[in-house]
Protein backbone atom coordinates (compact mmCIF):
# COMPACT_ATOMS: atom_id res chain seq x y z
CA UNK A 1 0.00 0.00 0.00
CA UNK A 2 1.39 3.49 -0.77
CA UNK A 3 1.15 6.07 1.89
CA UNK A 4 1.22 9.21 -0.01
CA UNK A 5 -0.03 12.69 0.57
CA UNK A 6 0.63 16.19 0.87
CA UNK A 7 1.51 19.50 2.28
CA UNK A 8 -1.49 20.79 3.62
CA UNK A 9 -2.54 24.22 5.48
CA UNK A 10 -3.18 24.20 8.82
CA UNK A 11 -4.80 27.12 9.46
CA UNK A 12 -8.10 25.33 10.01
CA UNK A 13 -7.18 23.07 12.85
CA UNK A 14 -6.07 19.71 13.08
CA UNK A 15 -9.08 17.38 12.30
CA UNK A 16 -9.89 19.78 9.42
CA UNK A 17 -6.55 18.55 7.71
CA UNK A 18 -7.41 14.95 8.75
CA UNK A 19 -10.35 15.58 6.92
CA UNK A 20 -9.41 17.55 3.93
CA UNK A 21 -6.37 14.61 3.12
CA UNK A 22 -9.24 11.96 3.05
CA UNK A 23 -10.89 13.89 1.08
CA UNK A 24 -8.26 13.94 -1.90
CA UNK A 25 -7.49 10.40 -1.65
CA UNK A 26 -4.57 10.74 0.68
CA UNK A 27 -3.46 8.80 3.57
CA UNK A 28 -0.66 11.05 4.94
CA UNK A 29 -0.11 14.19 5.03
CA UNK A 30 2.28 17.17 6.24
CA UNK A 31 1.50 20.35 7.89
CA UNK A 32 3.85 23.68 8.79
CA UNK A 33 3.56 23.53 12.87
CA UNK A 34 3.35 27.44 12.81
CA UNK A 35 3.60 30.38 10.58
CA UNK A 36 6.72 28.86 7.71
CA UNK A 37 8.09 32.54 7.61
CA UNK A 38 6.97 33.81 11.31
CA UNK A 39 8.03 32.46 14.81
CA UNK A 40 4.68 32.65 16.95
CA UNK A 41 2.55 29.38 17.22
CA UNK A 42 -1.25 29.36 17.83
CA UNK A 43 -2.23 27.75 20.86
CA UNK A 44 -3.14 23.82 19.74
CA UNK A 45 -6.23 22.86 20.67
CA UNK A 46 -6.22 19.46 22.57
CA UNK A 47 -9.87 18.44 21.86
CA UNK A 48 -8.74 19.39 17.76
CA UNK A 49 -5.95 16.99 18.41
CA UNK A 50 -7.59 14.11 19.54
CA UNK A 51 -10.32 14.59 16.83
CA UNK A 52 -7.60 14.03 14.13
CA UNK A 53 -6.42 11.16 15.74
CA UNK A 54 -10.10 9.61 16.23
CA UNK A 55 -10.11 10.51 12.18
CA UNK A 56 -6.72 9.04 11.38
CA UNK A 57 -8.51 5.79 13.23
CA UNK A 58 -11.09 5.81 11.13
CA UNK A 59 -9.53 6.29 7.56
CA UNK A 60 -6.31 4.91 8.61
CA UNK A 61 -4.49 7.85 7.80
CA UNK A 62 -1.00 7.89 9.46
CA UNK A 63 2.43 9.32 9.84
CA UNK A 64 1.82 12.58 10.14
CA UNK A 65 4.74 14.76 9.22
CA UNK A 66 5.57 18.05 10.98
CA UNK A 67 7.35 20.87 9.07
CA UNK A 68 9.33 22.92 11.43
CA UNK A 69 9.38 26.98 9.75
CA UNK A 70 11.97 27.65 6.69
CA UNK A 71 12.79 30.86 8.51
CA UNK A 72 14.76 28.74 11.25
CA UNK A 73 18.37 28.80 11.14
CA UNK A 74 20.37 26.41 13.59
CA UNK A 75 23.95 27.28 12.10
CA UNK A 76 23.52 30.95 11.46
CA UNK A 77 26.17 33.21 13.04
CA UNK A 78 23.95 35.41 15.02
CA UNK A 79 23.59 34.14 18.14
CA UNK A 80 20.11 35.50 18.15
CA UNK A 81 18.74 33.46 15.69
CA UNK A 82 20.78 30.28 16.52
CA UNK A 83 18.32 30.67 20.11
CA UNK A 84 15.42 31.68 18.38
CA UNK A 85 15.69 28.14 16.21
CA UNK A 86 16.51 26.48 19.54
CA UNK A 87 13.39 28.08 21.57
CA UNK A 88 11.44 27.06 18.43
CA UNK A 89 12.00 23.75 17.76
CA UNK A 90 11.76 22.87 21.67
CA UNK A 91 8.37 24.76 21.54
CA UNK A 92 7.69 22.29 18.47
CA UNK A 93 8.65 19.05 19.88
CA UNK A 94 7.11 19.80 23.70
CA UNK A 95 3.76 20.50 21.26
CA UNK A 96 4.19 17.21 19.13
CA UNK A 97 3.94 15.19 22.01
CA UNK A 98 -0.17 15.33 21.58
CA UNK A 99 0.67 13.81 18.22
CA UNK A 100 1.96 9.54 18.36
CA UNK A 101 3.82 8.52 15.34
CA UNK A 102 4.54 12.21 14.85
CA UNK A 103 7.66 13.35 12.99
CA UNK A 104 9.57 16.27 12.83
CA UNK A 105 11.13 17.47 9.63
CA UNK A 106 13.63 20.81 9.64
CA UNK A 107 15.99 22.52 7.21
CA UNK A 108 19.35 22.12 8.57
CA UNK A 109 20.37 25.52 8.00
CA UNK A 110 22.76 27.98 6.03
CA UNK A 111 26.06 28.38 7.83
CA UNK A 112 26.54 32.10 5.93
CA UNK A 113 29.78 31.98 5.76
CA UNK A 114 31.32 30.53 9.22
CA UNK A 115 32.36 27.33 6.12
CA UNK A 116 30.08 23.58 6.47
CA UNK A 117 32.26 22.18 9.27
CA UNK A 118 31.16 25.29 11.63
CA UNK A 119 27.23 24.68 10.18
CA UNK A 120 27.82 20.90 11.31
CA UNK A 121 28.97 21.70 14.23
CA UNK A 122 26.38 24.09 15.22
CA UNK A 123 23.41 22.03 14.00
CA UNK A 124 24.69 19.00 16.07
CA UNK A 125 24.75 20.97 19.26
CA UNK A 126 21.26 22.36 18.11
CA UNK A 127 20.39 18.54 17.94
CA UNK A 128 21.80 17.64 20.86
CA UNK A 129 20.41 19.91 22.87
CA UNK A 130 16.66 20.04 22.01
CA UNK A 131 16.59 15.77 21.53
CA UNK A 132 15.55 14.20 24.16
CA UNK A 133 15.75 10.45 26.20
CA UNK A 134 11.78 10.51 26.80
CA UNK A 135 10.68 11.94 23.81
CA UNK A 136 8.63 10.38 21.23
CA UNK A 137 8.98 12.02 18.04
CA UNK A 138 11.14 11.40 15.36
CA UNK A 139 13.50 14.58 14.12
CA UNK A 140 14.11 14.29 10.48
CA UNK A 141 16.98 16.65 8.90
CA UNK A 142 15.85 17.39 5.20
CA UNK A 143 18.35 16.44 2.20
CA UNK A 144 18.62 20.65 0.75
CA UNK A 145 19.25 21.58 -2.53
CA UNK A 146 22.78 22.88 -1.84
CA UNK A 147 21.81 26.70 -2.49
CA UNK A 148 23.92 29.35 -1.66
CA UNK A 149 25.50 28.06 1.94
CA UNK A 150 22.99 25.81 2.74
CA UNK A 151 24.25 22.83 4.86
CA UNK A 152 23.00 19.24 3.74
CA UNK A 153 23.21 19.63 -0.02
CA UNK A 154 24.94 16.36 0.19
CA UNK A 155 25.19 13.02 1.93
CA UNK A 156 28.07 13.68 3.58
CA UNK A 157 27.11 16.57 5.06
CA UNK A 158 24.47 14.53 6.66
CA UNK A 159 26.12 11.88 7.74
CA UNK A 160 28.30 14.40 9.62
CA UNK A 161 25.73 15.72 11.43
CA UNK A 162 24.29 12.42 12.61
CA UNK A 163 28.40 11.44 13.51
CA UNK A 164 27.94 14.20 15.91
CA UNK A 165 24.82 13.71 17.60
CA UNK A 166 24.17 11.65 20.85
CA UNK A 167 20.64 10.27 20.25
CA UNK A 168 20.58 9.26 17.12
CA UNK A 169 17.67 7.11 17.72
CA UNK A 170 15.57 10.22 17.60
CA UNK A 171 17.15 11.14 14.19
CA UNK A 172 16.47 10.64 10.63
CA UNK A 173 16.63 12.03 7.22
CA UNK A 174 13.58 13.13 4.58
CA UNK A 175 14.73 12.91 1.27
CA UNK A 176 13.42 15.49 -1.02
CA UNK A 177 13.49 14.74 -4.79
CA UNK A 178 13.70 18.22 -6.16
CA UNK A 179 16.54 18.98 -4.02
CA UNK A 180 18.70 15.72 -3.97
CA UNK A 181 18.45 16.37 -8.05
CA UNK A 182 19.22 20.57 -8.18
CA UNK A 183 22.11 19.05 -5.49
CA UNK A 184 23.30 16.82 -8.16
CA UNK A 185 22.01 13.00 -7.69
CA UNK A 186 21.26 11.73 -10.58
CA UNK A 187 17.43 10.25 -9.58
CA UNK A 188 16.38 10.31 -13.38
CA UNK A 189 19.08 7.91 -14.85
CA UNK A 190 20.94 6.12 -11.61
CA UNK A 191 18.18 5.78 -8.86
CA UNK A 192 19.94 2.44 -7.69
CA UNK A 193 23.62 4.64 -7.75
CA UNK A 194 21.88 7.47 -5.50
CA UNK A 195 20.30 4.94 -3.26
CA UNK A 196 23.39 2.79 -2.74
CA UNK A 197 25.03 6.10 -1.79
CA UNK A 198 22.57 7.16 0.62
CA UNK A 199 22.37 3.80 2.57
CA UNK A 200 26.51 3.74 2.39
CA UNK A 201 27.25 6.95 3.45
CA UNK A 202 24.11 7.80 6.01
CA UNK A 203 21.87 4.28 5.97
CA UNK A 204 18.76 3.04 4.27
CA UNK A 205 17.30 2.58 8.27
CA UNK A 206 17.84 6.79 9.10
CA UNK A 207 15.26 7.32 5.48
CA UNK A 208 11.85 8.11 6.86
CA UNK A 209 10.16 10.27 4.98
CA UNK A 210 10.19 11.24 1.25
CA UNK A 211 9.11 14.73 -0.14
CA UNK A 212 7.87 14.17 -3.86
CA UNK A 213 8.65 17.31 -5.88
CA UNK A 214 9.39 17.61 -9.71
CA UNK A 215 12.42 20.35 -10.67
CA UNK A 216 12.08 23.29 -12.48
CA UNK A 217 15.91 23.04 -13.19
CA UNK A 218 18.54 20.31 -15.01
CA UNK A 219 20.58 18.62 -12.51
CA UNK A 220 23.31 20.12 -9.92
CA UNK A 221 21.74 23.37 -10.63
CA UNK A 222 21.04 24.29 -6.74
CA UNK A 223 18.33 25.80 -7.10
CA UNK A 224 15.54 24.13 -5.33
CA UNK A 225 12.30 25.34 -7.31
CA UNK A 226 9.54 22.97 -6.99
CA UNK A 227 7.55 21.86 -10.49
CA UNK A 228 4.54 19.54 -10.60
CA UNK A 229 5.11 16.30 -10.66
CA UNK A 230 5.76 15.13 -14.56
CA UNK A 231 5.76 18.51 -15.40
CA UNK A 232 9.60 19.27 -14.63
CA UNK A 233 13.26 17.98 -15.46
CA UNK A 234 13.07 15.14 -13.33
CA UNK A 235 9.18 13.75 -15.22
CA UNK A 236 6.85 10.98 -14.55
CA UNK A 237 9.04 7.85 -15.09
CA UNK A 238 11.68 8.74 -12.30
CA UNK A 239 8.66 8.93 -9.78
CA UNK A 240 7.01 5.91 -10.90
CA UNK A 241 10.46 4.31 -9.84
CA UNK A 242 10.45 6.38 -7.10
CA UNK A 243 7.34 5.21 -5.48
CA UNK A 244 7.96 1.65 -6.37
CA UNK A 245 11.41 1.13 -5.58
CA UNK A 246 11.95 -1.65 -3.06
CA UNK A 247 14.68 0.41 -0.84
CA UNK A 248 11.80 2.74 -0.09
CA UNK A 249 9.04 0.41 0.36
CA UNK A 250 6.99 1.33 3.47
CA UNK A 251 8.14 5.08 3.75
CA UNK A 252 5.31 7.86 3.44
CA UNK A 253 5.52 9.89 0.96
CA UNK A 254 4.19 14.05 0.69
CA UNK A 255 3.97 16.36 -2.63
CA UNK A 256 4.89 19.81 -2.06
CA UNK A 257 4.46 20.85 -5.92
CA UNK A 258 3.01 24.11 -7.22
CA UNK A 259 -0.92 22.94 -6.96
CA UNK A 260 -4.16 23.67 -5.27
CA UNK A 261 -6.02 20.77 -3.42
CA UNK A 262 -7.41 19.62 -6.94
CA UNK A 263 -4.08 19.58 -8.24
CA UNK A 264 -2.46 17.55 -5.25
CA UNK A 265 -5.67 15.14 -5.34
CA UNK A 266 -5.01 14.22 -8.89
CA UNK A 267 -1.35 13.89 -8.54
CA UNK A 268 -1.65 11.08 -5.85
CA UNK A 269 -4.03 9.69 -8.07
CA UNK A 270 -1.86 9.41 -10.88
CA UNK A 271 1.09 8.57 -8.59
CA UNK A 272 -1.05 5.44 -7.05
CA UNK A 273 -1.53 4.77 -10.72
CA UNK A 274 2.03 4.64 -11.46
CA UNK A 275 2.75 2.18 -8.55
CA UNK A 276 -0.10 -0.39 -9.64
CA UNK A 277 1.26 -0.73 -12.98
CA UNK A 278 4.18 -2.19 -11.76
FE1 LIG B 1 11.34 21.44 3.48
FE1 LIG C 1 10.96 19.38 0.94
ZN1 LIG D 1 12.33 22.84 -1.59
Amino acid sequence: MLRIGCHLSSSKGFLAMAQTAESIGANTFQFFTRNPRGGAAKVWDPGDVRAMLDCFEKTGIASPLAHAPYTLNACAKDENIRRFALETMEDDLRRLEMIPGVMYNFHPGSHVGQGALAGIELIADALNRVLKEDMHTTVLLETMAGKGSEVGGSFQELREIIDRVDLKEKLGVCLDTCHVWDGGYDIVDDLDGVLKEFDDTVGLQRLKAIHLNDSMNPKDSHKDRHEKIGKGCIGLEAFRRIVTHEALKGRPFYLETPNELDGYQAEIALLREQARLL
